[in-house]
């Protein structure tokens, strides 16, 4: 298995589970592969922001302040 190929693994695990063949060689190429072990660290990384952004994003606003406050 070369980078490349570990780097298609890596971002299909992240959608489904690989088969036992696949899993093996990706874990495998991640024990020599300094490059790619940093890859996964950064892909998990930024999958981490993005799934928190979401959670963000499905809160529910803030209601503005619908009672300022009286000046005449
Ligand atoms: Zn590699």
């Amino acid at each position: 298995m070369n980078c490349k190929e570990a780097i298609r693994l890596m971002s299909e695990e992240m959608d489904r589970d690989l088969d036992g063949g696949n899993r093996f060689a990706l874990r495998l190429h991640k024990l020599i592969c300094v490059g790619c072990r940093n890859y996964q660290k950064q892909l998990s990384f930024i999958r981490q922001a993005c799934q928190q952004q979401v959670a963000v994003d499905d809160a529910p606003p803030t209601t503005p302040d619908l009672n300022p406050p009286q000046r005449l």
